[in-house]
């Protein structure tokens, strides 16, 4: 399946977001969840920028996408902070965290206002090596809060041992009510499953 991919801009508020109304899907996970990787993947070019940086940006990153004969879409590489608890330690890389949290929360306030006015889904990203991480559940907690549709993917699944992703993908549609494609950007693995959840995400009605 032909798909045309390209970088469109990143945004650090409601001013820089595109107002062509596309429907968008957007990525969300830990840092080193495999985010970058997963995009350049889906996209087949190396548009986002890999790193084990964590943190590395506090930007939203769209990417208008077109599939074959599917309509055009955007898929938004939002940074990994929106549902992460503020701690109550004093510490410099507490107060930094605590800082980087209130900087996304603005960004992630901005960004979802905007699904009154056009489709919006969200694609929550966990490693599929690691079922039930409490920073996923708080962001999976958080995602259904958004009034927008919501779906979950575990990353690295070529990392996993086929007894191994059976046991997983059970725990993990236990924990999110629903089935949980395990997929590869190293091998390709389950990516045009994943095409077909992301095409139908951002249209389907929020429960
Ligand atoms: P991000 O911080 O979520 O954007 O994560 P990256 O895409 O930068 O990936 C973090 C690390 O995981 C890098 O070392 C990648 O090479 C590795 N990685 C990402 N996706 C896969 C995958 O599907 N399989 C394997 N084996 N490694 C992956």
């Amino acid at each position: 399946m032909r798909i045309s991919a390209d970088f469109v801009t990143s945004a650090a508020s409601a001013g820089g977001f595109p107002r062509d109304r596309l429907p968008e899907v957007a990525l969300v996970g830990r840092s080193n969840v495999g985010k970058s990787s997963l995009i350049n993947a889906l996209l087949r070019k190396p548009l986002a920028r890999t790193s084990a940086a964590p943190g590395k940006t506090r930007l939203a990153n769209f990417y208008r996408v077109q599939r074959g004969a599917s309509p055009p879409l955007y898929l938004v590489d939002l940074p990994g902070y929106g549902y992460a608890r503020a701690s109550e330690g004093t510490g410099g890389a507490d107060k930094r965290r605590d800082e980087a949290k209130r900087e996304f929360d603005r960004l992630a306030e901005a960004y979802f206002a905007r699904a009154v006015e056009q489709p919006i889904g969200v694609l929550l990203l966990v490693d599929s090596r690691h079922p039930g991480l409490e920073s996923d559940l708080d962001a999976w907690r958080w995602a259904q809060s958004l009034s927008c549709p919501s779906a979950v993917v575990g990353t690295k699944a070529d990392k996993l041992t086929q007894a191994l992703r059976t046991r997983h993908a059970r725990e993990f549609e236990s924990l999110f009510h629903m089935p949980v494609p395990l997929v590869s950007a190293m091998d390709g693995e389950g990516l045009d499953e994943l095409w077909k959840k992301i095409a139908s995400l951002p249209r389907q009605t929020a429960a």
